[in-house]
């Protein structure tokens, strides 16, 4: 099996040739855009590590369903989604345009910058360093690495650049739509996006949705429900306005992030956690979506 995947990830590792490393945000650029990293973990515990799979980036956008699971222990499902939808937009991720045509101004989904950032701002905390310490925690218990913590270059380099996230965040204020203050919602995004994270990380956090929320040792952290939450969203809207063709090619709830990760839940069966920033003119990493769709052909993993 090992040789097996070994071969998939070296026949896929020329695509990265076809994207590009994300440079908006200052510190993305200096990926390696040939890495290609491909960790898989069995609700047996089998596992299996191939190429980058142990390289440090940052988790950016795989963080949304994640920041979703802890807002909805901390407010339940009703709360939450009155503040943001549960629909695909097919539009960009970082897109403004729906908040502001759309007649109810609600963020369409948590997997987007607005949703996402109305969802960061349900964190429960007496202050910021609170909420974020919570969230942080979270993170490090489902991913069961204690020692995650945020690259703080990344992190600021995104608070200072990220004035189109600031634009839909004061938008979403004025609409009732952020709970608090969008400096402090933006705050705890622009930090959990910047949590430093490996592909084996990501597929510990895919096997815990793997297994309905729970975690190795049999702890439940999460109700079936919020996970069930989880993976929805993941497969309707986890690749943006790619979600569809995705769902087609490769059929596996799955959350991408501009920093190269991928976040796979196989569901009860396994966690895939792939490393390649390389990205496609959807913000996708190229090379981890090709690789996925192998996998899946070869393994028949397609939930359809
Ligand atoms: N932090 C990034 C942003 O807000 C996350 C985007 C992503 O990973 N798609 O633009």
């Amino acid at each position: 099996m090992k040789k097996f995947l070994k071969s998939l990830v070296e026949k896929n590792r020329g695509i990265s040739e076809l994207g590009n490393v994300a440079n908006y945000i200052p510190g993305l650029e200096k990926s390696n855009k040939h890495a290609l990293g491909l960790c898989i973990i069995k609700t047996n515990g089998t596992i299996y590590s191939i190429g980058d799979y142990d390289v440090k980036f940052t988790i950016q956008s795989v963080s949304k369903p994640i920041t979703l699971m802890l807002a909805i222990l901390d407010h339940g499902e009703e709360h939450v989604f009155s503040k943001v939808g549960m629909e695909p937009t097919g539009d960009a991720f970082n897109s403004i345009q729906k908040l502001e045509t759309c007649k109810s101004h609600k963020p369409f989904n948590p997997m987007i910058n607005a949703g996402a950032i109305a969802t960061s701002a349900l964190i429960k905390g007496a202050d910021n360093q609170e909420r974020f310490d919570r969230l942080l925690n979270f993170f490090r218990k489902i991913s069961e690495n204690e020692t995650l913590e945020i690259n703080n270059d990344v992190y600021l380099g995104e608070k200072r650049t990220g004035n189109k996230n600031r634009a839909m965040a004061y938008f979403m204020k004025g609409e009732g739509y952020i709970d608090g203050e969008a400096e402090d919602a933006l705050e705890v995004y622009f930090k959990q996006c910047s949590i430093e994270v490996t592909a084996k990380d990501l597929t510990k956090i895919g096997l815990f949705l793997a297994r309905g929320g729970v975690m190795s040792n049999g702890e439940r952290v999460v109700s079936e429900r919020i996970a069930k939450i989880a993976k929805t969203l993941m497969i309707t809207c986890g690749m943006y306005d790619g979600s569809g063709e995705f769902a087609l090619r490769v059929g596996i709830p799955s959350k991408s992030g501009v920093g190269g990760g991928i976040m796979s839940v196989v569901p009860g069966k396994m966690g895939i956690g792939v490393f390649s920033p390389a990205l496609d003119e959807k913000g996708n990493p190229i090379a981890g979506e090709a690789l996925l769709e192998d996998l899946s052909d070869e393994l028949s993993l397609s939930i359809f």
